[in-house]
């Protein structure tokens, strides 16, 4: 896939970034920049943009969790159609797994992917801890292992760095705890063939977090920030060696 240049800052930030490979010590650079990272406005790919699968987690008979008035279904159906919206103002494609109240197995959520050949896979799913827990925050999960189906195509081993970037990007849009990414391999992230990742974008458990989760106004910065992460991950991967010199003179 091509991609075209984009402001000479955004460059910038996504090729120290993929210079640096994506470390740790790179993200901390780019927290530093986080105000340079806005998207712009035109374009960022070529005629063929990437695909991104947004799966709402839950749905139909499975509602997940339910705590504070709050069903985990219908709120990850919402946060995902936010991000949809969001994914598609930057010219990207998306295939929502679900578009309504319906049931999917993991099985073929992660199918898609394939199917599709997307480029990269997000799962929306809320936390939970025990009733009257104070728990809170945002956490982005990757798989360690990806599936033998799903290592069959290439680009893969990237979900860590797919998580970090996404989970930086959505802490910084909502202000939320940072409670880090994990290491799991969840069904739907371990057996999609591409980066995939799995936001827990906060804790319906918790009274505080819940009435925020509640809000549109939060679950739009909730969705901005995931989306802002899915796309400079995805400019990061095709920083060639030829445009960072270029950009580094
Ligand atoms: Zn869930």
């Amino acid at each position: 896939m091509k991609f075209r240049r984009f402001t000479v800052l955004s460059l910038q930030t996504v090729v120290a970034f993929a210079a640096l490979g994506g470390s740790a010590f790179s993200l901390v650079w780019l927290e530093q920049r986080q105000a340079a990272v806005a998207l712009p406005k035109e374009s960022l790919w070529d005629e063929v943009a990437p695909l991104v699968v947004v799966d709402a987690g839950h749905g139909g008979h499975d509602g997940g969790a339910v705590a504070n008035g709050v069903t985990e279904k219908n709120l990850s159906l919402d946060i995902a159609n936010r991000l949809k919206k969001e994914l598609e103002a930057t010219g990207l494609r998306v295939l929502m797994t679900r578009r309504g109240d319906s049931f999917l197995s993991l099985d073929e959520r992660a199918a898609l992917a394939g199917a599709h050949e997307a480029d990269a896979f997000v799962s929306v799913h809320l936390n939970t801890d025990g009733e009257g827990s104070a728990a809170e925050g945002i956490e982005t999960y990757f798989a360690e292992t990806k599936s033998l189906s799903a290592r069959q195509r290439p680009g893969m081993g990237e979900g860590a760095d797919f998580a970090a970037v996404v989970q930086r990007l959505v802490c910084g849009s909502t202000q939320a705890e940072n409670r880090g990414i994990k290491a799991r391999d969840y069904a739907v992230v371990a057996r999609a063939a591409c980066p995939a990742v799995l936001v827990e974008c906060g804790f319906i458990t918790s009274a505080r977090e819940s009435v925020r989760l509640k809000q549109a106004g939060y679950r739009d910065q909730v969705a901005s920030g995931i989306a802002r992460g899915v796309v400079l991950f995805l400019q990061t991967r095709v920083a060639t060696p030829a445009v960072i010199a270029a950009v580094a003179k």
